[in-house]
């Protein structure tokens, strides 16, 4: 009787802790049975090289669709895989899945969302390797993106074992730089190929107040990443003004709204198959003939 009052107690005063546990503890549950229920998807957002509007790679975003829950965002059931160990089985699927879509798509180099969890398990370059060797593609094309965390940057394991990625041929890129944990020291160091510039950033870009900042910050890093010979991607390009911005920071990469939204893998084919509507959008041809 004591505990049920305590417990009751603690739910009258963090009624909103409460209903997050337990939002999780059904995430985590129906999340077990996503796979062998085919409720999980892949769609791919193109990026675009800026300088003439080519698609150059797709990346890969995971989709949730659950009966009765609905589209449930990555950005809240990715932490509830990570936490509960569910995203080593999910994030071995997306490779494999990923690398086989990429076939269709020779041209394309294929990026996949690795998070820390999945990078500091030991089988995960197996797990790499796997994936390429059962598609057939080269591992030149595809590449791993790797959001910035401390474990990213202060743990020498992480580091390791992006060298032995890196080693297997793969591309390895810093996903959402600026949003957190920047280590600009750390880009000499780890054996990157690519920097992908948080959608914030872009944003400020636009911004009257932050503007002047953001766009310091992006020359600082376009310097940085020319200096080491590594890409520069400008994520979040929603606008022709955001677009204009980063090309005249020197971004030689773009992914946004802007430039294409995540879609279906047919989708992805057929835009490649008539780009006609990406270059309508970047370069008003139409109206200068
Ligand atoms: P991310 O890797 O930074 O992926 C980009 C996210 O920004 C995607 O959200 C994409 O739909 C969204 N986005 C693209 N262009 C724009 C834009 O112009 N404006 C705005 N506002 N958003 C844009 P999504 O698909 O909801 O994914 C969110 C995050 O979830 C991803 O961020 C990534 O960190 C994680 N994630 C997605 N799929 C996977 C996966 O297969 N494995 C892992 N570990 N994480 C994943
Ligand atoms: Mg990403
Ligand atoms: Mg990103
Ligand atoms: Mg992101």
């Amino acid at each position: 009787a004591v505990k049920r009052a305590g417990r009751r107690q603690l739910r009258r005063y963090h009624p909103e802790q409460d209903a997050a546990t337990e939002r999780e503890q059904v995430l985590a549950r129906e999340l077990g049975h996503a796979l062998p229920r085919q409720q999980l998807t892949l769609v791919f957002q193109p990026v675009v090289r800026l300088q003439n509007s080519r698609i150059v790679k797709a990346e890969a975003l995971l989709r949730w669709q659950h009966p009765t829950l609905g589209a449930v965002p990555p950005g809240e059931f990715i932490p509830v895989a990570e936490r509960s160990g569910l995203i080593n089985p999910i994030g071995s699927w997306v490779l494999h899945e990923a690398c086989r879509a990429a076939l269709a798509w020779p041209e394309l180099t294929i990026s996949v969302n690795v998070s820390a969890v999945q990078l500091l398990q030991f089988e995960f370059r197996s797990t790499v390797r796997d994936a390429l060797t059962r598609s057939g593609l080269p591992a030149s094309r595809l590449e791993l993106e790797l959001t910035e965390t401390a474990v990213l940057y202060e743990d020498e394991r992480a580091a390791r074992t992006l060298q032995e990625l890196r080693d297997l041929g793969v591309l390895v890129s810093i996903d959402d730089f600026g949003s957190g944990y920047s280590n600009l020291m750390r880009l000499r160091t780890l054996p990157i190929t690519g920097v992908k510039m948080d959608r914030s950033i872009t944003a400020d870009l636009t911004c009257p107040q932050a503007g002047q900042f953001a766009r310091a910050l992006t020359l600082a890093v376009r310097g940085i990443t020319r200096n080491l010979g590594v890409d520069l991607t400008a994520e979040g390009i929603e606008t022709p003004e955001h677009l204009r911005a980063v090309q005249d920071l020197g971004c030689q990469l773009g992914q946004g709204y802007g430039l294409g939204r995540p879609m279906t893998a047919r989708q992805l084919s057929e835009q490649l198959a008539h780009p006609s509507c990406l270059e309508d959008r970047s370069a008003p041809h139409h109206v200068a003939r």
